[in-house]
């Protein structure tokens, strides 16, 4: 939903741009005592008493387009839960492909809980009893060194058009939606963007994209420019992005 700014407003997006919070605990007490915490702190709270209900407000969530982002920046997930345990639960979502920092809590504590919890994708882990304090500085960090690495990703994406690549995630989006490229494929678009409107011979390409060693023969640049335009061009045939350079090779843009 988008937000109208207005100067009674400020106050509130102010308190928007701390982050929304889904708590997924099953003691109310402590679920209750949690939210009220985090509010108090300028934090957006929505909060889920088992494992069903917590993957239902996820799913809603990251039905979430570009006009309106994921919901939740944070989740804080108990380890033992009806339904839906915290484990599964976390390991659901890196499945589906969420980023969302998860701070996971148990009341338990033991190494072996805190190794399967960071490894089922969980970012921190906090064992029960716990200080709000403690709690807090935790999500604030959690909260911060996922916003620097979403900065990282979006400042270190090359654009062209309807085409974003993104370097360190190796990911291509096209008109809004993933494309699926191999290795090869990565590299090659990854070069061109980097120089658009560059010409490129073909030698060029094997040189920098399968290096130096590489036995066989030129074709195999065409063969991958062609799968490259089966995946980026509306019509291949006909291409926009990756052009033939008659005489020269190929070039971007
Ligand atoms: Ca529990």
């Amino acid at each position: 939903m988008p937000l109208t700014i207005t100067p009674e407003a400020t106050r509130f997006q102010q308190e928007v741009k701390l982050g929304r919070v889904l708590i997924v605990e099953d003691e109310e007490l402590i679920r209750e005592t949690l939210a009220l915490a985090l509010m108090e702190e300028g934090y957006e709270v929505a909060t889920a008493e088992d494992g069903r209900k917590g993957l239902e407000l996820l799913s809603k969530s990251s039905e979430s387009t570009y006009a309106s982002p994921p919901t939740f920046d944070l989740v804080i997930l108990d380890l033992m839960l009806p339904y839906i345990n915290g484990l599964d639960l976390c390991r659901l979502m890196r499945h589906e492909g969420s980023s969302v920092p998860i701070l996971m809590l148990s009341a338990k504590g033991t190494e072996t809980d805190r190794v399967v919890g960071l490894e089922v994708g969980a970012d921190d882990y906090l064992t029960k009893p716990f200080g709000m304090r403690e709690l807090i500085a935790r999500c604030r960090a959690l909260l911060r060194r996922h916003r620097r690495s979403q900065l990282q990703t979006q400042e270190s994406a090359l654009r062209f058009h309807e085409i974003v690549l993104y370097p360190q995630e190796c990911r291509v989006t096209i008109r809004g939606e993933e494309v699926n490229l191999s290795p090869k494929e990565f590299r090659i678009l990854e070069l061109f963007m980097s120089h658009p409107r560059r010409v490129w011979s073909r030698e060029q390409l094997i040189e920098r994209i399968w290096g130096p060693d590489f036995m066989g023969d030129s074709k195999t640049v065409d063969v991958h420019i062609r799968w490259l335009r089966e995946k980026l061009e509306l019509d291949p045939s006909h291409p926009e992005y990756l052009l033939t350079v008659r005489g020269f090779g190929y070039r971007f843009g």
